[in-house]
């Protein structure tokens, strides 16, 4: 099955939140999370939600069978 970016329930492209570093990252059309920061640089690692910019949702991060990044339960309703 063809990968496709999770998205938010706005259909804006949801972004990988970073809570320790507080930045944000892309993910890629592989399914990676790019290496690419938002903002500030910041030391290794993500976080393990996703966020989008565009209403402020915050979802899980998921994994599919192919470890490419999926869009997973919603954990707080945004702005
Ligand atoms: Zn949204």
């Amino acid at each position: 099955m063809e990968y496709q970016k999770p998205l938010c329930e706005c259909s804006e492209e949801l972004l990988v939140l970073d809570n320790v570093h507080s930045n944000n990252y892309r993910i890629t059309k592989d399914g990676k999370v790019s290496k690419r920061k938002i903002g500030k640089p910041a030391k290794e690692g993500w976080g393990n939600e996703l966020f989008c910019e565009n209403c402020g949702n915050v979802y899980a991060l998921d994994e599919d069978e192919q470890k490419r990044v999926v869009r997973g339960e919603i954990q707080r309703e945004g702005f």
